[in-house]
C-alpha cells in the first residue's frame, strides 16, 4: 500500500481553481484538513478552461464515444452533486436527430444506457417548445446540467465555509509549497507532463425568449455531438466542437454548424440574439483519459478532457482517499 510521506493532517496546497481544483478543495477542506486554493487568475476564472464549459453532467450519453471508466466516475460524481450542491438541476437530457441521421441516432441508442424512448407526443410533452420538432427522442432522466460561470464561484463560496482559503492572482509552483500539494493547473501544466495537449472547444451564447428549454438537448451530427444548453434569464449555450488545434476563437465553419444545430433543434433560434463567441482548450492525454499522478505528497489531477464537470468530485473522492488511507485506485492512479 502506499503512502503520502506526509502526515493526514499536513496542509494541502491545490494549484488552480477550475472544476478539477474547486472540488479538490471542497472535499478536503470538508474533511478537515488545512487547505489553499491557489488561482493565479482573478474570481473571474475566464483563463480557466471550466469557464468555457457547457457543464453536462452526462455520463449515460458520453458512454457513446467514452471508455467505461469515465461512465463509472461520471456515476459516481453525479452522487456526490447531489450530496454537495443539491439545487444542482437534474433534469435529464435528450437526444434528436433530423430524420437524414436516423442510423446515427439508432446507433447512439444502441451504444448508451439509461434512456427511454419518446414519441414526438412525449418530446412535446417533456419541452413543450419542441413540439412537432422531432418525430421520437431519447430521454436520459437521471443526468444533470450545470451553469459553470454560476456554479464555480458557488464551489468556491462552499469551500470557504468548509474552513478553507481561496488565494486568486497567487501564481504559484508546487515546489515553492510545504505539504501535501495537489497539482489542478490543467493544460498549464506541460511543464511537467509534456505529453497533454489541448483539444480546442467552440460555444457560442445565444439569447431569445421564444423558446424555454428544461434541459440539454443534444442533436446528432456526423462530426461531433453538439447540443443546446438551457442557461438562465433566456440564454443558450451552443456546444461544442472537438478540434486538435490550440488556437483560440472560432472560426466561420464552426460557427455555422453550430447556429445551424441550433436552428435545426428550432427555428426561432434564428432570431435570437448573439451574446458571445468563446472556445476553451480541453486538457487532454494521449488515451483521453483522466490521470492522478501520485509521487508522494506531489499529486497531479488532468487530462479531464471534455468530461471535467461530469468527473471531478469523484477524482477528489479517490485523492482524499488516498492522503487519508493510501487508497489507490488502479484504474486512474499512477505511482512513481
Ligand atoms: C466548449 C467546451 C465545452 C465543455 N463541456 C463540458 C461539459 O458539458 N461537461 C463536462 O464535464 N466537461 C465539459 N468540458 C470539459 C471541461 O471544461 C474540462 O474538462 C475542465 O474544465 C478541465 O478543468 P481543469 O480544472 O482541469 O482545468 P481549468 O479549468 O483550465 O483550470 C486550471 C486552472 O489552473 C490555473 N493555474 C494554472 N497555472 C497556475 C499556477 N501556476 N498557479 C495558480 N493557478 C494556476 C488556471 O488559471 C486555471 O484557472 C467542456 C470544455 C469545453 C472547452
Amino acid at each position: 500500500m502506499y503512502q503520502t510521506t506526509k502526515r493526514p493532517d499536513s496542509p494541502v496546497s491545490i494549484i488552480g481553481a477550475g472544476i478539477a481544483g474547486a472540488w479538490q478543495a471542497l472535499l478536503f477542506a470538508q474533511a478537515g484538513h488545512s487547505v489553499t486554493l491557489h488561482e493565479r487568475s482573478d474570481a473571474a476564472m475566464t483563463d480557466a478552461t471550466s469557464h468555457w464549459a457547457g457543464g453536462m453532467l452526462a455520463p449515460y450519453c458520453e458512454a457513446e464515444v467514452a471508455e467505461p471508466i469515465i461512465s463509472r466516475l461520471g456515476l459516481r460524481s453525479l452522487d456526490i452533486w447531489r450530496r454537495e450542491l443539491p439545487d444542482t438541476p437534474f433534469n435529464g437530457s435528450l437526444v434528436v436527430a433530423l430524420p437524414r441521421e436516423r442510423n446515427d441516432f439508432e446507433r447512439f441508442a444502441r451504444m448508451t444506457e439509461g434512456h427511454q424512448r419518446l414519441d414526438a407526443a412525449g418530446l412535446a410533452a417533456l419541452e413543450p417548445s419542441l413540439e412537432g420538432r422531432f418525430r421520437e427522442a431519447l430521454f436520459f432522466p437521471t443526468e444533470g446540467h450545470v451553469e459553470p460561470r454560476r456554479v464555480l464561484p458557488k464551489l468556491h463560496e462552499r469551500i470557504r465555509a468548509a474552513g478553507g482559503t481561496i488565494k486568486f492572482s497567487s501564481d504559484v509552483s508546487a515546489k515553492d509549497l510545504d505539504g501535501i500539494v495537489i497539482d489542478c493547473r490543467g493544460l498549464v501544466a506541460r511543464d511537467e507532463a509534456p505529453e497533454l495537449r489541448g483539444v480546442k472547444g467552440e460555444m457560442i451564447l445565444i439569447e431569445t425568449d421564444e423558446v424555454q428549454l428544461a434541459r440539454p438537448v443534444r442533436l446528432i451530427h456526423p462530426r461531433w455531438p453538439l447540443y443546446v444548453i438551457p442557461r438562465e434569464a433566456g440564454l443558450f449555450m451552443l456546444g461544442a466542437t472537438s478540434i486538435e488545434a490550440e488556437d483560440t476563437g472560432v472560426s466561420v465553419r464552426s460557427a455555422l454548424e453550430l447556429l445551424g444545430a441550433a436552428y435545426a433543434v428550432h427555428p426561432a433560434f434564428g432570431e435570437a440574439r448573439i451574446v458571445e463567441f468563446g472556445s476553451g482548450l480541453r486538457p487532454a492525454f494521449p488515451d483521453n483519459l483522466p490521470r492522478i499522478g501520485v509521487r508522494g505528497d506531489r499529486i497531479a489531477v488532468n487530462g479531464l478532457f471534455r468530461h471535467g464537470f461530469l468527473i471531478a468530485p469523484a477524482l477528489a473522492e479517490l485523492t482524499l482517499a488516498y492522503v487519508e488511507r493510501g487508497q489507490i485506485d488502479n484504474e486512474v492512479m499512477q505511482c512513481a
